[in-house]
């Protein structure tokens, strides 16, 4: 519906939306929007004074021989209130507008950034989805700020012309048809809003491109691929093409652009040239004027039409940001698919339960999990095997309301999860992605997942020696408040592979979760390392139902229990003697390492 209304919006829409945006501006700018709303009152107020009326006053108080203290006494005065206007707006504009901008980015950031968390996972893989969502974060937001500063300007020209327009109509009726003239630009500033609109939506898909190969240069998450291959040829190569693509969009549209550019010149300086030849016409040949009021034309009519044009001009700056704020809109509007139910009941400790659980990703024909059954006792210690691609991570995420499943349910005691209060369903978990990101925050913060405290100093120690890394951040010049990650601060702790996984593995020991789930947390750790690091997590979740996914099965052994996926289905389900006794999928990639295990040690199996 709000996509539709980004194409063609009809006149009652535009204000609807205006208005959407101005409900937004006094939610998060409401300071900034009272006090410029006065300073543009009084800036408008003080200029008619000091420039066009402080004139016509001087000329008819001369002319009517007025007492010259009186005139000098209106010019002080005027020029006095001018003064302390200027002094207080350039407080404002210096001093107070940058503080109260800060405050309100605060306010404005506080709202995406609550929205961004509800989004489902799925819009990010969806391109579509995610431009939108560029565009509200980027040209939404900042329509909220355009519709403050428009709403001042309509105060502002309002007064103006209302001051400015008597002062000609009392001069001379006739010359408001000239005044009239350049709102027909305002049809061409229309045309001009849609094509800017047009391109910043094409744009912003060009400039994502553009940003997506610069990433690829710059993080360290692609470093060592752009060393190893020349995959950087081709990065280079999109880059090129989505230059190629702008140019191709300034081609057609900025032509456009430029002769709507032109077309609007034309009727401002037509409309003001037909003013100034009437108005000396009327003083010099037809005696019809006097010279007073013909220097005022000439002086103001400027002035007039341009703030008459400027006033019509606000429409297409109106629909400008009733196109923007649709999207910024959409996004604050849309319900995720996976809803957070604030209102929903807690969830409660239990089994969970997975009735032909069917699941496949946004727009794909192909299932990626099919018809899982699946009961998982509470405290139970589970480990899911399989091979790469077999749904065994997507399953995880079902697990964690990440997504919802396409088909069946998921139950925790006797709920099912989407009726739970997501935030609480979720704190249920402590997990190890497999692609885990550490954020460039403090070693405490990492590992709390919270702010910290000084109260969480044992927590974070006991946490950190639980998972093997106390040794190591002891020896760190800031110790647990060293920050992860060299890209904020230069002391930053640059951690290896196995030691970034440990930091993760801290996170679950520092934290009261009922269920644990490992998604390959071992990769970047030795056989040693893992089996440890294995051993230690079942001790320490004695009590947790723990969820270990893996395809080294060394690991899952010992588990309770051990599942098998293979093309998004359940295979095999039992004790590890029980699927060698099976003879079946697993008992063939159980062999086939424990033989590549043999293999490298000579004698030692897994
Ligand atoms: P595993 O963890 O067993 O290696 P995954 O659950 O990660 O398998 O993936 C199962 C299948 O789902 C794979 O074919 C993978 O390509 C696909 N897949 C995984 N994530 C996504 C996604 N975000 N969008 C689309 N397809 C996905």
């Amino acid at each position: 519906m709000r996509e539709k209304q980004r194409e063609r919006m009809q006149i009652g829409q535009v204000f609807a939306n205006y208005g959407a945006a101005m409900k937004l501006a006094l939610q998060i700018y409401p300071s900034k929007l009272g006090l410029t709303l006065g300073l543009y009152f009084l800036g408008s107020v003080f200029s008619f004074l000091s420039e066009v009326y402080l004139l016509r006053y001087i000329v008819n108080a001369l002319q009517l021989g007025e007492p010259t203290e009186k005139i000098i006494g209106f010019i002080l005065l005027t020029m006095a209130a001018s003064i302390l206007f200027r002094i207080w707006s350039a407080v404002y504009d210096d001093l107070l507008l940058p503080l109260i901008d800060k405050r309100c980015e605060v306010r404005l950031r506080k709202k995406i950034y609550a929205h961004s968390l509800q989004q489902d996972l799925a819009d990010y893989e969806d391109p579509a989805a995610f431009a939108q969502y560029h565009r509200a974060v980027n040209s939404g937001a900042d329509a909220i700020l355009r519709a403050v500063h428009v709403t001042c300007l309509i105060v502002s020209r309002v007064l103006n012309i209302g001051l400015t327009g008597w002062l000609m109509f009392a001069i001379d009726p006739i010359l408001l048809v000239f005044a009239v003239l350049p709102l027909l630009s305002g049809f061409l500033r229309l045309k001009s809003e849609t094509l800017y609109h047009t391109q910043r939506v094409h744009e912003d898909e060009i400039n994502r491109r553009k940003e997506y190969t610069k990433r690829t240069f710059y993080l360290k998450d692609f470093a060592k691929e752009m060393r190893m291959t020349r995959i950087y040829r081709v990065m280079l190569r999109r880059f090129r093409e989505a230059v190629d693509d702008y140019i191709r969009l300034q081609k057609t549209l900025g032509v456009q652009g430029a002769i709507v550019g032109a077309g609007i010149m034309l009727l401002l300086l037509g409309s003001l040239i037909g003013a100034e030849i009437y108005a000396l016409y009327g003083a010099l040949a037809a005696q019809t004027m006097l010279y007073g009021d013909c220097l005022i034309v000439l002086n103001s009519m400027g002035s007039v039409s341009s703030e008459l044009e400027q006033f019509f001009r606000i429409y297409p700056e109106i629909y400008g940001i009733a196109l923007h704020i649709t999207d910024f809109l959409v996004f604050t509007e849309k319900k995720p698919v996976v809803s957070p139910n604030p209102d929903g009941p807690l969830p409660t400790a239990g089994d969970i339960t997975l009735e032909h659980v069917s699941f496949r990703y946004g727009a794909d024909d192909t299932d990626v999990l099919r018809d899982v059954n699946l009961t998982i006792r509470r405290g139970e210690k589970i480990a899911i095997v399989g091979h790469n691609g077999a749904g065994k991570t997507t399953f995880a995420k079902l697990l964690m309301r990440l997504y919802d499943p396409t088909e069946g349910q998921i139950t925790v005691g006797e709920t099912d999860i989407r009726r739970c209060r997501l935030a609480a369903y979720r704190a249920q978990y402590g997990v190890v992605f497999q692609d885990h990101k550490q954020l460039a925050l403090t070693i405490a913060e990492n590992v709390l997942g919270r702010p910290y405290t000084p109260a969480d100093d044992a927590t974070v120690w006991d946490a950190l020696k639980k998972a093997g890394l106390a040794d190591v951040i002891s020896t760190m010049p800031h110790g647990i408040h060293t920050v992860v990650t060299r890209e904020m601060n230069a002391d930053g702790a640059v951690l290896s592979g196995g030691q970034a996984q440990k930091l993760a593995i801290a996170a679950i020991y520092a934290r009261d979760c009922a269920t644990v789930i490992l998604d390959e947390p071992s990769s970047a750790l030795d056989p040693i390392a893992e089996r440890e690091m294995y051993q230690a997590m079942r001790d320490a979740c004695a009590d947790r139902t723990m969820i270990y996914i893996s395809h080294r099965l060394s690991a899952a052994v010992s588990a309770d229990r051990i599942c098998v996926f293979d093309g998004g289905r359940i295979k095999e389900i039992g004790t590890h003697r029980e699927l060698m006794a099976l003879d079946g999928i697993y008992a063939e990639l159980f062999c086939m390492q424990a033989e590549h295990y043999v293999g490298e040690r000579g004698n030692e199996t897994v």
